[in-house]
């Protein structure tokens, strides 16, 4: 390994790095040492060159490679969407916007919405990742499982000064999704909220969250290991899904009242049609995981008349990503990591696959 990346005011760009590929869908990875970085006279208006140093490995890297998602991606792909590094060239600035407000230098986070138009609708009401023209990094533009990632100025998220790039890492897309999720449920300080999968990579993240916004959490997930990294972050509300029913369990802890909301992180179908039945009036269920092939069956009847309200939440916006990274660096949410070098991707995600992953992978790229 190198020595290490720092802040810097310029930075010498080489022609080539280190990255990490494949050029065909579930195709073999080919580890990269002279794979071309864009040069700074190549970038085109609003884009920048970030020297990554760290980039998380998220379940969608996973997905994009096995290509199980309704969805194209290119190829060959660079994956990778929750890198953290430093600016280090800024392109031109796009035609009639403002010059991009950071510096060579700065910390930042490449997120999965690399890009967006910023112009229409959805992105004027702040769901940018619903853009039509929406960049996804590492899917349909290159991502961050290289040393030198082109993205764009506007939709960079600033890393507060002093958080170590590591930690940032698995916050820009994990932490601002489970993030999200808890304000789209829209309930008040002192509420329940229901986390089934909590034990997980994105639940461990939520309950941290949920527990810093002021609600009481229910945790649900399995195993007494999983209770004990929970009751780690103060919750003492655990119900384990495979010892009895969960539906009465929430109605207990509740005192027959049953939760607020329920933010959905596991991948189990069965999940969702459990919070249907222990979710109060007016309660918010928050679809997050994404069991595959998979419907939401509610009773329209007892919809209607609790006044659920049944939501789905998709990352975040550019805000969203702040807060999210705030909270985080206010030593409010701890993830919970491993860092492994780049070239160790190719077992990370034969790892993930046969679901033998403790916790997250976060690939130093240094
Ligand atoms: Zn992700
Ligand atoms: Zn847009």
């Amino acid at each position: 390994m190198s020595s290490q990346v720092v802040s810097q005011t310029s930075y010498e760009i080489p022609k080539t790095q280190r990255a990490v590929t494949f050029a065909e869908t579930h195709g073999p990875h080919t580890i990269q040492t002279d794979w071309p970085v864009t040069q700074p006279s190549e970038l085109k208006p609003g884009e920048v060159l970030v020297r990554v140093v760290y980039s998380g490995v998220c379940h969608t890297d996973l997905h994009a490679w096995l290509g199980d998602w309704p969805l194209e991606n290119k190829l060959p792909l660079v994956g990778g969407h929750e890198g953290s590094g430093y600016v280090a060239f800024i392109g031109p600035p796009l035609e009639g916007a403002e010059p991009c407000t950071l510096k060579v230098g700065d910390a930042v986070g490449i997120k999965w919405l690399a890009d967006s138009c910023l112009h229409c609708e959805e992105c004027g009401k702040g769901f940018e990742s619903s853009c039509g023209q929406a960049k996804n990094s590492g899917f349909s533009v290159d991502g961050s499982f290289q040393q030198w990632a082109v993205s764009w100025g506007a939709h960079l998220t600033p890393i507060p000064a002093g958080f170590p790039l590591a930690n940032a890492a698995p916050i820009l897309c994990a932490g601002v999704t489970v993030y999200k999720a808890l304000k789209e449920a829209a309930i008040l300080k002192g509420e329940v909220v229901v986390i089934p999968g909590a034990g997980g990579g994105l639940g461990h993240l939520a309950v941290q969250y949920a527990k810093a916004m002021g609600y009481r959490v229910i945790a649900i997930d399995s195993g007494a290991e999983k209770e004990k990294l929970l009751a780690s972050y103060g919750v003492t509300d655990f119900i384990d899904y495979q010892k009895g029913d969960v539906v009465e369990a929430v109605q207990k802890l509740t005192d027959g009242a049953g939760a607020h909301a329920a933010v959905v992180v596991a991948s189990g179908s069965q999940a969702y049609e459990q919070a249907l039945q222990y979710l109060r009036p007016h309660g918010a269920l928050v679809c997050v995981g994404m069991p595959p092939n998979a419907d939401i069956r509610a009773n329209v009847f007892w919809t209607v008349v609790k006044s659920h309200r049944i939501i789905g939440s998709y990352v975040g916006n550019r805000q969203d990503a702040i807060e999210a990274l705030e909270l985080a660096a206010a030593g409010k949410v701890h993830t919970t990591f491993t860092i492994e070098p780049l070239a160790n991707l190719p077992s990370v995600f034969e790892r993930m696959h046969a679901l033998t992953l403790n916790g997250r992978i976060v690939l130093d790229l240094q």
